[in-house]
């Protein structure tokens, strides 16, 4: 049977700006056709499953032409897969949807389409630019000005004056003063407002707010770069009033985000929130173990307490019980800890309860509450990672309570995103790494090499965590608490 083509707008920056409809499209995909511009946070919530087909600039230097592409969408189609044809902003402002739908037209193929956010609306929206305002004018006309390879620009640029409207220009930065000038040429007031905005709705924003007759002059000055739109009209005036984004406590501030993929979430979007360039780059994983003959010697005999040290031991311990044909009752009568809030947000999530979390959320601290909990002796059911840290069961044992330690899965140091980590730290682009555990430490490490003279500031949850650190970094900071929201205030004090 023929598969669709699911034309998605990718929206102008990170996964917050995609649209539900676009990501549940991506998350069923067989195969994913992306440009250029689609960001690596989006790119990550394609299913490995998937096939993977960069049709723009970077790969090769040259785009593939728009007639390979078209052939490319028909044969996976015909293939039978579900595609995505993944385009940045909107897909049908100056992204050629038009042309592919015209394609998979003529050659039966059936297609939807989900619009984007544009970044024509988006840029200004994070720079502080209402594109209309009752004070100021009543319309706004989106307009390229990229000139067909050789050609001049054919801007009707009296036109473009008369309306009196805001004027948005996309492909427009090598053409900029192109633009400018005929409009300064078709009557245009010379001190009218306006600006260029790169990498609009991102973290790495920046932009440029002048009057027409300076614009160019402000914007080669301060060497902005593509992608980044022009905009001009009053509504700029309004720009540095209005401007929520650049404010914000971790904006321009590139950060990378080194925890497994499942638990970045929070982390990432928190200090995607505040204003920050996240890079998510998990530097670990967790990878269940197949011998469960572990758990099930441990379960012959009876434990007080079952101990959990990460929220990846709750489900691998499930995972573990259902193997054994068992579930959660087999833990029946013992207490449960937990080492700290996420640990006991994921028992939660199985309707568990911890009876203990310490109040300092590490290995340390999690020994001292429960030798307090168990005065006159007692037993420990340790269900955890094999890589997992010796103080825990040495404090224990040293004070007398009979451990069990079961290995439940494999931390393994894994990063795919190692080569881009690699550029970005010799460019010196990288403001800040977080780190949650001694093995993303370790995992980091391994995945960029030797950068003892980093640039850039360590932040770390944990004091064993911070210590392996120090090894290979100086200038490192640990949270107060092992919380994330603790490590956030700590990234925003110091960074
Ligand atoms: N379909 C896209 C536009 C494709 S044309 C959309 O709806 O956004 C490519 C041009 O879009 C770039 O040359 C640049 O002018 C603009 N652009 C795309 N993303 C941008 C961003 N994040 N910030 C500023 N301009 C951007």
């Amino acid at each position: 049977m023929i598969g669709t083509v699911t034309l998605v707008g990718a929206g102008p920056g990170d996964k917050g700006l995609l649209t539900m409809a676009g990501a549940q499209a991506i998350a069923q995909a067989d195969a994913v056709v992306y440009d250029r511009l689609v960001r690596e946070d989006i790119l990550d919530l394609i299913p490995p499953r998937a096939e993977k087909i960069s049709v723009g600039k970077e790969n090769n230097h040259h785009p593939v032409p728009q007639p390979e592409i078209n052939e490319t969408l028909v044969r996976l189609a015909r293939e039978g897969k579900n595609v995505v044809r993944l385009k940045g902003g909107d897909c049908f402002l100056f992204g050629r949807g038009g042309e592919e739908c015209e394609h998979l037209l003529q050659n039966g193929v059936p297609f939807r389409v989900i619009p984007g956010v544009t970044s024509a609306l988006a840029a200004p929206a994070f720079a502080g630019i209402p594109v209309t305002h009752r004070d100021f004018t009543s319309s706004v006309h989106i307009i390229t000005a990229h000139a067909r390879a050789g050609k001049p620009l054919t801007i009707d640029f009296d036109s473009l004056v008369r309306l009196d409207g805001t004027l948005v220009f996309l492909m427009g930065l090598t053409a900029l003063e192109q633009v400018t000038d005929g409009l300064l040429r078709a009557g245009m007031q010379s001190d009218m407002p306006a600006a260029v905005i790169e990498n609009g709705a991102r973290g790495t924003q920046r932009k440029v707010v002048s009057v027409l007759s300076q614009l160019a002059a402000h914007v080669r000055a301060k060497g902005l770069q593509s992608p980044a739109l022009i905009i001009v009209g009053r509504v700029c005036s309004l720009s540095d009033a209005l401007d929520w984004f650049t404010p914000l406590p971790l904006h321009g501030k590139t950060i990378v985000v080194t925890r497994p993929k499942a638990r970045a979430g929070t982390l990432a979007d928190k200090l995607r929130a505040h204003g920050a360039n996240v890079i998510e780059a998990p530097c670990i994983e967790t990878v269940e173990r197949e011998d469960t003959q572990p758990l099930a010697d441990a379960l012959q005999q009876p434990h007080d307490w079952a101990v959990f040290t990460s929220p990846a031991g709750v489900p691998a311990a499930v995972d573990a019980l259902r193997r054994l044909g068992r579930d959660l009752r087999a833990l029946y009568g013992m207490k449960i800890a937990a080492i700290g809030k996420g640990t006991a947000a994921a028992l939660a999530a199985y309707g568990l309860t911890a009876d203990l979390v310490p109040a300092q959320y590490d290995g340390e601290h999690l020994a001292d509450a429960l030798i307090d909990a168990m005065p006159q002796g007692g037993s420990a059911l340790l269900l955890r990672a094999m890589q997992g840290g010796q103080i825990l069961p040495e404090k224990l044992a040293r004070m007398g309570i009979r451990v069990t330690d079961v290995p439940l899965y494999d931390t393994v140091h894994r990063c795919d995103k190692a080569d881009a980590l690699r550029g970005l730290l010799a460019d010196g682009k990288i403001d800040a790494v977080t780190f949650t555990s001694v093995s993303t430490v370790e995992g980091f490490r391994e995945a960029v090499g030797g950068t003892e003279d980093a640039a850039f500031t360590v932040f770390c949850i944990g004091a064993q965590t911070a210590e392996a650190a120090k090894k290979y970094y100086q200038n490192v900071e640990i949270a107060k608490n092992a919380t994330i929201e603790d490590l956030l205030t700590c990234i925003e004090e110091e960074i």
